[in-house]
């Protein structure tokens, strides 16, 4: 009733009524996963370095994790749509798409797509516990320990639980491993670190600051090639380099608000990201955490939305071989 109230009311204020009322109150980014990890983590930079473009606006961000973050993005699918209520998700988007077969929303039919805000690599990292310290013997001791080893995720559909999902097939095990799903990796990192947990893949945003530590240990990177630039990342191999065969995974973010949010106010949402994307700090912030910040055609609402179309039929086909259904 209220979305269609607010429908009604977008058809009868102008263009530059919309932009110059925009934003009127404080505007909440939804991180459909626990505070204190990587997807929180992109959105409280993105908060910051769009605070300025929409002209010193209040941007919170709230967390409403669970279901892989199918919950978080059904709530803003179901939000009021003036621009006050965004999402900030990542390949969940898509992987989603096909790992559920009853979602509540659409991916490409119930939000209005703002922009890609980085790309970042996954890394296959374990508890400092663990007899191994290359990816070698890594893949010895899971061989060796069949149905003894857990593996944390975010839920099914998550970024960690699809590298896990494609990791798996990837190694040909015979057994698979003990999944624990979390409410995020922010989370499951403390159990990783802990040992109550073997193994986990996860975005490079939450991992960096503990391998540097000597808080966990690192073993590949999900990249194609090896990260050789980077100076923490270029000591680990890729997996495909380890033998698994065209493994190749990179995280994206995008950010979205509900379908029928004002094309004024999606337009100056679009702005505010791109020049948040153009921000050196917001640059350097995610650089140092080894995300990329997005400089193509995808920062387009047009080219973020054909991004994740393609995303879709690439996913599809690797879940439906993984044969994994959440539903
Ligand atoms: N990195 C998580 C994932 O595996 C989500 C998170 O906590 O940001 O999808």
């Amino acid at each position: 009733m209220k979305k269609m109230f607010a429908l009604a009311l977008a058809a009868t204020l102008s263009t530059a009524a919309w932009s110059q009322a925009f934003p009127s109150k404080t505007v909440t980014l939804i991180v459909p996963f626990a505070a204190g990890g990587p997807t929180d983590l992109v959105a409280r930079h993105l908060a910051e370095a769009m605070r300025g473009p929409l002209g010193n606006a209040t941007i919170v961000v709230e967390n409403a994790a669970g279901a892989g973050g199918t919950i978080g993005a059904t709530r803003v699918a179901r939000a009021t749509p003036d621009g006050h209520t965004l999402l900030v998700w990542h390949i969940g988007m898509a992987a989603t798409a096909s790992l559920y077969r009853n979602l509540q929303f659409k991916a490409l039919e119930d939000f209005e797509y703002l922009g890609i805000i980085n790309d970042v690599p996954m890394v296959v990292v374990g508890a400092p516990r663990l007899p191994a310290t290359t990816y070698r013997d890594l893949e010895n001791h899971i061989r060796a320990n069949a149905g003894r080893l857990n593996l944390a995720h975010a839920g099914l559909g998550s970024a960690s639980h699809l590298c896990g999902l494609m990791w798996q097939s990837a190694m040909r095990l015979n057994q698979s491993i003990t999944t624990i799903a979390y409410r995020g990796t922010g989370p499951a990192m403390n159990d990783l670190i802990g040992g109550q947990v073997d193994v986990m893949c996860d975005q490079t945003t939450n991992v960096m600051p503990q391998i540097e530590a000597g808080r966990i240990k690192a073993f590949a990177v999900t990249t194609a090639s090896p990260l050789s630039t980077h100076p923490v990342l270029r000591h680990y191999p890729s997996l495909q380099e380890m033998g698994l065969t065209g493994f190749n995974l990179t995280v994206w973010h995008g950010l979205y608000a509900p379908k029928g949010t004002p094309t004024a106010v999606t337009k100056r949402l679009n702005d505010a990201l791109q020049a948040a994307l153009r921000n050196p700090e917001f640059i350097k912030r995610q650089e140092a955490l080894g995300a990329v910040v997005a400089r193509d055609r995808r920062i387009t609402p047009a080219g973020h939305k054909a991004f994740v179309a393609g995303e879709i039929t690439k996913l599809r086909s690797v879940i439906e071989a993984a044969g994994q259904f959440a539903d």
